[in-house]
């Protein structure tokens, strides 16, 4: 009575060492890739707690709720914040960034979500990379949503924390995820009395105890589920080839945006260069409530990647998560034909 979930032998060190380097291939990155056994949050919040403290002060550029999240991690370290929010509607610009350092050029770290699946915005993250280098701040970037969907590089875009999480555009289980961390990351985190050591929240205990250690002894089991869906995801990116996957993203997000204004809904992202790959973002009409709409779609097929904005947003904002397997024109369409058809009713 074996079970494909079930009875499976422990993943060994070798083979955690490759799928680990399979993840750092479709990153086109020299840095280490640290795999860390949980949802992409503890990556995130293991790399700020690992860099930041007291006597750093970090820009924290906010384009959807992740950052505000990243600053409140950032200020419970003890840094000191400069929150730079631009609208939902909006993509933040390397010229912002630039005025940012010219008034505080104390700045030493700087935060980034590259896309943001919650509120459909993307970001020109190698145009920010330039500027950042300039400065010779350390930068952190969320590429969660983005990986899979467009061109994530950090090696050229010169990020030195580049998190991702595989349940997104690459279709991957959402229990497992990964960081590519710089030496200059590295250096900063030894440096940092306040760096997690001897925690789950460690990145500096991989690096003693694994990658130092040329990846010969795991620091605990691996869960074997999720890295077996891991390597599964990233193996059939490589076969079908990352342009493709990310070309299916586009193609998806491009029939969105086009689709829109035939059923009654606009973008919500203004400008098509600053929308994500990802997921596209709709503006309910005036008099309609987003949630109350999405619901009323759903009622039609509730197998349909819509959604609502989160928070005071599920009131304008409707979600098109088109990612992963829902990357695909006709999966749009028939959201689009959904909210069509819910429009007629809830608008009258
Ligand atoms: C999805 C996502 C994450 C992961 O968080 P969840 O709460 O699991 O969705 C992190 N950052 C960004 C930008 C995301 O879109």
């Amino acid at each position: 009575m074996t079970h494909p979930f079930l009875d499976l032998a422990p993943l060994s060190a070798a083979r955690f060492a490759e799928i680990e380097d399979r993840v750092a291939r479709l990153l086109d990155t020299r840095q280490d890739v640290v795999i860390m056994q949980g949802e992409a949050l503890l990556p995130l919040e293991g790399a700020i707690r690992g860099t930041a403290g007291p006597g750093n002060t970090a820009l924290n550029v906010i384009t959807g709720p992740y950052g505000q999240t990243f600053g409140n991690w950032l200020r419970d370290c003890g840094a000191t914040v400069i929150d730079l929010s631009v609208p939902f509607h909006t993509a933040v610009t390397a010229e912002q960034v630039r005025e940012a350092f010219a008034e505080h050029p104390e700045i030493d770290f700087v935060s980034l979500v590259h896309a943001e699946a919650a509120t459909g915005n993307t970001n020109p993250v190698a145009e920010i990379g330039e500027v950042v280098r300039e400065h010779g701040a350390l930068f952190y970037l969320d590429a969660v949503a983005s990986i899979g969907a467009e061109p994530v590089l950090p090696d050229a875009w010169g990020v030195d924390l580049c998190v991702i999480g595989a349940q997104k555009a690459m279709g991957g289980p959402a229990g497992v995820s990964a960081v590519s961390v710089s030496s200059r990351a590295w250096a900063r985190m030894a440096a940092n009395p306040r760096a997690p050591r001897r925690s789950y929240l460690s990145l500096l205990d991989w690096k003693e105890r694994w990658v130092d250690g040329g990846r010969k002894a795991l620091l605990h089991a691996p869960a074997q589920l999720e890295m077996l869906a891991l390597e599964a995801c990233v193996e059939r990116i490589e076969t079908v080839g990352l342009e493709a996957v990310m070309g299916r993203h586009r193609a998806a997000a491009e029939a969105a945006r086009a689709g829109a204004p035939g059923v009654g809904l606009e973008p919500y992202v203004y400008e098509a260069r600053e929308a994500a790959p990802v997921a596209t973002t709709l503006r309910a009409p005036s008099g309609v409530v987003a949630s109350e709409l999405v619901a009323r779609a759903l009622e039609r097929d509730p197998a349909l990647p819509l959604a609502a904005g989160g928070g005071a947003l599920a009131k304008e904002m409707i979600r098109v998560n088109h990612y992963g397997i829902d990357a695909r024109v006709e999966v749009v369409e028939a959201c689009l034909a959904a909210l069509g058809g819910a429009l007629a009713v809830v608008g009258g």
